[in-house]
């Protein structure tokens, strides 16, 4: 409540309509390509999977924004979805002035890795960015953050108390049996069994600026027990660092698939400052990604559902036309890709800046 005659900050003085944090989630299929524009115009990368239609976008959405430095690269797991063109990346960044400064991953021993991935996609694409990450520790220009059981709390210079980056990783105790229970079976000659989602990192943005505040949760591909254990540490952070426990944005773990729906976060919502965005990475070329239930659930509760490749149907005409051919055909989809961006400004919060990936109930029905 405000007192009679107490000052009242001007909002156009305090607080700013620029965006102040943007969040780029490509089109790329089934992986994640997502660029954070942080306030004082850093920018992260989080993951990335260049196959060849998303590769040149890229590159052009770097040079059109001007983007000549990232503060941050994370690699959530080893998982090609998540580093196929990262090498080339990192090599972008390290030539013609441009630069690349801090690295974090999991913290796992690369030649293990490598030894479960032989023969398995990305291979030799793991070599490659492993010998980049070496090559740059060699110039001495890249600062590692291997995650182990201290979490790590990364900040933008200038924007310390405003703005924190908290990547969550699963102890060194899991990762150890993970990785040796894969190199166990890797040894009956069952390396396909290796499955790198449950070593995922998942991030906290959290932002205070002007009082306005933001959490952004992006959960890679992790599995619903570690998101469950991420929400648990988080929330146990509330008290120590004065942070909500809810998110505004949520980048849904696993292209939205059941297994690694949790159902806390769809109510973790931070319904005082609405709308809020549940944001799902997909091409939908296969069925049961998302899951019909996963995106419903979001939508009960009263999140806004954006997804990189919606299923959508194709025109009345072309339906009728495909009808007189096949009588059993009545309905037929085509799958529409759709960059996501999600920005953030003190003024008015979070707002979904790509409406054509924004998905409503009624196209519930393509999702049968
Ligand atoms: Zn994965």
């Amino acid at each position: 409540m405000i007192r009679e005659g107490a000052q009242i900050p001007s909002r156009a003085t305090t607080h700013s309509e620029e965006p102040l944090v943007e969040i780029f989630i490509f089109a790329c299929g089934r992986g994640d390509t997502i660029l954070v524009h942080l306030p004082g115009d850093r920018w992260a990368l989080i993951d990335c999977y260049l196959t060849a239609d998303v590769k040149g976008r890229f590159f052009d959405f770097l040079r059109h924004k001007g983007i000549n430095s990232l503060a941050f690269v994370f690699l959530t797991h080893p998982h090609y979805d998540r580093f196929f063109g990262m090498a080339e990346v990192l090599q972008y960044f390290n030539e013609d002035g441009r630069s690349v400064e801090n690295f974090c991953d999991i913290g796992l021993d690369p030649k293990r890795i490598k030894s479960l991935l032989r023969g398995l996609p990305g291979e030799s694409e793991y070599a490659r960015l492993q010998h980049k990450l070496e090559e740059l520790d060699r110039i001495g220009t890249l600062k590692f953050y291997e995650l182990g059981d201290t979490p790590t709390t990364l900040c933008v210079k200038g924007f310390e108390k405003q703005m924190m980056i908290v990547p969550i990783a699963p102890d060194t105790n899991s990762k150890r049996r993970i990785l040796n229970e894969a190199i166990r079976k890797a040894g009956c000659g069952q390396s396909c069994c290796f499955d790198p989602n449950i070593l995922s990192m998942i991030l906290v943005l959290t932002l205070n600026i002007d009082s306005r505040r933001g959490n952004i949760l992006f959960c890679a591909d992790a599995g619903k027990e570690q998101i469950d254990n991420a929400l648990d540490y988080w929330g146990s952070r509330t008290d120590i660092d004065c942070v909500s426990p809810l998110f505004h944005v949520v980048k849904v773990p696993h292209h939205g698939s059941f297994n690694s729906h949790s159902p806390r976060l769809v109510s973790a919502l931070e319904k005082e400052e609405s709308p809020c965005f549940a944001a799902i990475s997909t091409d939908s070329r296969m069925p049961g990604l998302p899951s019909k239930s996963v995106i419903q659930d979001y939508l009960q509760k009263g999140w806004t559902v954006l997804i990189t490749g919606k299923r959508v149907r194709t025109s009345l005409r072309t339906n009728r036309l495909l009808g007189l051919l096949d009588r059993s055909c009545k309905t037929s989809y085509k799958t529409q890709m759709n960059d996501i961006l999600i920005s953030w400004n003190t003024n008015s919060g979070f707002a979904n800046e790509s409406i054509a990936s924004s998905f409503f109930e009624d196209d519930l029905d393509s999702y049968e």
